[in-house]
C-alpha cells in the first residue's frame, strides 16, 4: 500500500511544484508533510514576477490559476533605501505579488491535490530515510509508517532531514542568513504597488523590510547574514523592535500600527555555495538544496524551479530505468545552470557592496543625481533579475 514510484518529502513551494511537474506522468507519487494545509511559514511573502512562468512551463492552467488567484497584492516597484535614507525605485515591467504563505502554499497544495496520480500524507513527520542500492529502492519512515519508492525528493525545507541523512551537509554561517518577521496592521506611508528594503546603518549588509498585503496589513521583517549576527551578537527580534520604536525614518510610520500575532524567526540557507543535491535514487529541492538569493533573501521562485526540474528528472529516470548518482547529475546541471550565476552575483553584492555604508550611500546619491547612470544601472539589475 505504501509503495510508490516517487516520494516527495515536504509539500511547500518546492514539493508542491515537484508534484505538479509529475502530474499525469503515469508515475505513482506520494507527498509527505508533517503539517496539514493551510499552514503558515515564516517568510516575507514576496513572490517574484517570474513565478507564473515557472507554473506555465509545467501547464498553462496552473499559471492561469495563479493569475486569477484573488488573494494577492500586486507589486511592481522595489524601493531600495540606502543607509543615508536616499532611495532608488526599481520598477519592473511585470508585477510580482505579496501573498501570505498560509494562502500561497495552500493554493499550490490545492492545485496538486486534484491530480489523480498524487497522494498526500499530511501530519506525517519524516524521521528517517535510507537508500538500498542493491534492492534499488528508498525507504522513508514518517510517523512510524514505512514508505518505499524508487526515488526520494527531499523538499523538506531549511532543516531538511533528507539532506542530513543522505548527504550530511552542515549549515555554514557564511552561507546562511537569519530573519524574523511579523504582521502589522496600519503601517503608514506605503507607496502604491511598492515593496521596501531598508538597508539601515547597524544591520548592513542585512535589511529591514515592509511588504504590503491586503486589508492594510503589512509583512515586516529583518534579515541579516548569520556570520554578522554571530560576530556582532545581534538579537534579531530585539533589533527589529528597536528599529520600529526608535529609527527616525521608520518609527513615525508605525505610530498607529498594531502587531498581529508574534514576531517569528527562521533560517535561510543561501545559494552562495554548491552542496550535494543529488545521489543514487535521490534529489534535493528548495531550501533543502540551499538556493536562497544571498542579497535579497528570495527563495520561493528558486524552490519552485528546483521542484519542477526534480520532477522532470524523475520522469527521465523512469524512462531510462536509470536511478544512479551519475544520471541524477543532469538535475544538478540543469538547476545550477539556471540559478548559480545570479546567486554568485548576489553573494558578491552582499559581501562587497551592501556592507559598505559609504559606498552604498555614494552610489545611491550618484544614481539620484544622474538619470543616465541610473537608467544604465537599473537596466543591468533588471536584466540580471529577469534572467531567471
Ligand atoms: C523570514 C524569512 C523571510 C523570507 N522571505 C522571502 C520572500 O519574501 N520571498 C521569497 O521568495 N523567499 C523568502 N524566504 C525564503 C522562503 O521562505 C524559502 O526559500 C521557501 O519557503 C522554501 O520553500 P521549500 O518548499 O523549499 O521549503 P518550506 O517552504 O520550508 O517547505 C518545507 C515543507 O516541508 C515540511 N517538512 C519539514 N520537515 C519535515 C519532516 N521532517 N517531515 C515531513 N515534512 C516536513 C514542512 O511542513 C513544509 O511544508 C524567506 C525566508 C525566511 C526565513
Amino acid at each position: 500500500m505504501n509503495q510508490f514510484d516517487v516520494i516527495i518529502c515536504g509539500g511547500g513551494p518546492a514539493g508542491s511544484t515537484c508534484a505538479l511537474a509529475l502530474a499525469n506522468s503515469g508515475l505513482n507519487v506520494a507527498v509527505i508533510d508533517k503539517a496539514s494545509f493551510p499552514r503558515s511559514k515564516v517568510c516575507g511573502d514576496a513572490i517574484a514576477a517570474y513565478v507564473p512562468k515557472i507554473l506555465k512551463a509545467i501547464h498553462p492552467k496552473y499559471e492561469e490559476a495563479l493569475l486569477l488567484f484573488a488573494e494577492k497584492t500586486e507589486v511592481s516597484t522595489c524601493r531600495v533605501v540606502a543607509p543615508n535614507e536616499k532611495y532608488i525605485d526599481m520598477k519592473s515591467a511585470e508585477s510580482g505579488f505579496i501573498i501570505t504563505r498560509m494562502q500561497f502554499d495552500n493554493f499550490l497544495y490545492q492545485l496538486a491535490t486534484v491530480e489523480n496520480n498524487i497522494t498526500w500524507f499530511l501530519n506525517h513527520e519524516i524521521t528517517d530515510v535510507k537508500i538500498d542500492t542493491v534492492l534499488q529502492e528508498a525507504t522513508v519512515t514518517a510517523s512510524g509508517i514505512t514508505f518505499k519508492s524508487k526515488i526520494v525528493i527531499g523538499c523538506d525545507g531549511a532543516h531538511s532531514i533528507i539532506s542530513k541523512k543522505l548527504t550530511g551537509t552542515q549549515p555554514d554561517l557564511h552561507h546562511y542568513s537569519g530573519a524574523v518577521r511579523a504582521y502589522y496592521k496600519n503601517v503608514t506611508g506605503i507607496p502604491a504597488k511598492t515593496y521596501e528594503l531598508h538597508f539601515l546603518k547597524g544591520v548592513l549588509p542585512g535589511y529591514f523590510w515592509i511588504f504590503p498585503l491586503k486589508d492594510n496589513m503589512s509583512n515586516v521583517g529583518l534579515c541579516i547574514p548569520s556570520y554578522v549576527v554571530s560576530k556582532r551578537k545581534i538579537n534579531l527580534r530585539n533589533t527589529m523592535e528597536d528599529i520600529i520604536k526608535n529609527n527616525s525614518s521608520i518609527k513615525k510610520r508605525f505610530e498607529n500600527a498594531e502587531l498581529t500575532g508574534k514576531i517569528e524567526g527562521y533560517g535561510l540557507p543561501l545559494g552562495s555555495r554548491k552542496i550535494v543535491i543529488s545521489g543514487n535514487h535521490f534529489m534535493l529541492g528548495g531550501d533543502a538544496a540551499s538556493l536562497i538569493d544571498p542579497a535579497t533573501g528570495e527563495g520561493i521562485g528558486q524552490s519552485m524551479i528546483s521542484g519542477r526540474y526534480a520532477g522532470w528528472q524523475a520522469i527521465k529516470c523512469f524512462k531510462e530505468n536509470n536511478f544512479s548518482a551519475d544520471f541524477m547529475k543532469q538535475y544538478d546541471k540543469q538547476l545550477y545552470d539556471k540559478v548559480w550565476s545570479t546567486s554568485r552575483k548576489s553573494y558578491l553584492l552582499q559581501r562587497h557592496f551592501l556592507n559598505k555604508q559609504r559606498l552604498f550611500n555614494g552610489f545611491t546619491t550618484l544614481l539620484n543625481k544622474s538619470k543616465f547612470i541610473k537608467r544604465l544601472a537599473l537596466k543591468h539589475i533588471m536584466k540580471v533579475a529577469d534572467s531567471k
